[in-house]
């Protein structure tokens, strides 16, 4: 079934990314709501090429851990969009700043999910490149995790003068991707899903970015050199072993020590709280 562009009647913005805004839109004949992500800038090339990249992923994922896109609009003006499952909890990032923090048991419950995208993602060749808080939306009813925002492309060079849009976007990159000269031949993005994954998790349990003090609005410099110089970051005591080690597997600096996300699914920490009820 086609859902024209005439049929959407805007309802609300949910939200804005740096590559567009994202509305409430309601299907006038069905009733049905869904998100409509309208990408602005499609005159660069470079973001045409990001929607076209998020379009083609969306277009043959079909997995209840992704996303889902159900129309994609190109205007002759050159207005572009995407008519995405509506997720009614927002972002991971928004939840987890109303509520604070999550218990292991739901940090569990939500790992899973992201692994379970991951698992499907890799084994279908497609990395995401910008896991994080605010790229995963929630269904709030039964705490449904997805995984969505494919249009993030390869960061090769560093900008000498970032600003603060870019620091959030390395924060969760791994320390590889910092490093120019591993973007050649043994580059293994998939791995940097993974550790982009570690630093996500210990956030959900944190509260806050791992990597740095609380409450420190850090420069990029402050940022790089605690993603490839510090020491690996520890759980607060009161964590369990089992998630200490899960997150020892997917923050090792050296990519190829990282556990895979399918490895990762079958790790303790999942096994140990599965089938427990989240809320
Ligand atoms: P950024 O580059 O900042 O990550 P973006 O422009 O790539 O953002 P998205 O991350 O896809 O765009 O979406 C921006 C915001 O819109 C999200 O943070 C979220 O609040 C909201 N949003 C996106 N998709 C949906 C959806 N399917 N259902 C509900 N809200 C959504
Ligand atoms: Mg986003």
């Amino acid at each position: 079934v086609s859902i024209p562009a005439a049929e959407l009647e805007k309802l609300e913005v949910l939200g804005r990314g740096n590559g567009g805004t994202v509305y409430k839109v309601q299907h006038k004949r069905t009733s049905n709501i869904y998100a409509l992500k309208v990408i602005h800038g499609v005159g660069d090339q470079s973001i045409y090429k990001q929607f076209l990249r998020e379009r083609d992923i969306l277009r043959k994922t079909d997995s209840p851990y992704i996303v889902r896109c159900f129309e994609t609009y190109e205007k002759p003006s050159g207005e572009v969009a995407l008519l995405l499952e509506y997720m009614d909890g927002g972002t991971l990032d928004t939840f987890l700043r109303n509520h604070g923090w999550f218990s292991e048991p739901e940090v569990s419950h939500i790992t899973r999910q992201v692994l379970e995208g991951l698992v499907y993602l890799h084994s279908n060749k497609i990395m995401h490149r910008d896991i994080k808080p605010s790229n995963l939306l929630v269904m709030n009813k039964n705490m449904e995790v997805k995984i969505a925002d494919f249009g993030v492309s390869k960061v090769t060079i560093l900008p000498l003068d970032p600003r603060n849009s870019y620091v959030g976007t390395c924060a969760y990159m791994s320390p590889e991707r910092f490093d120019p000269d591993s973007n050649g031949g043994n580059y293994d993005g998939f791995l940097g899903d993974i550790w982009s994954l570690g630093v996500t998790v210990m956030e959900l349990y944190m509260g806050h970015f791992p990597l740095l003090p609380p409450d420190q609005d850090p420069s990029w410099v402050t940022l790089m050199c605690a993603i490839c110089f510090g020491d690996p970051p520890t759980l607060p005591p009161g964590a369990s072993d089992e998630f200490q080690h899960f997150l020892d597997c997917c923050l090792q600096k050296e990519p190829s020590k990282r556990w895979s996300a399918s490895q990762l699914l079958g790790h303790p920490f999942l096994l140990k709280y599965q089938g427990i009820h989240i809320r």
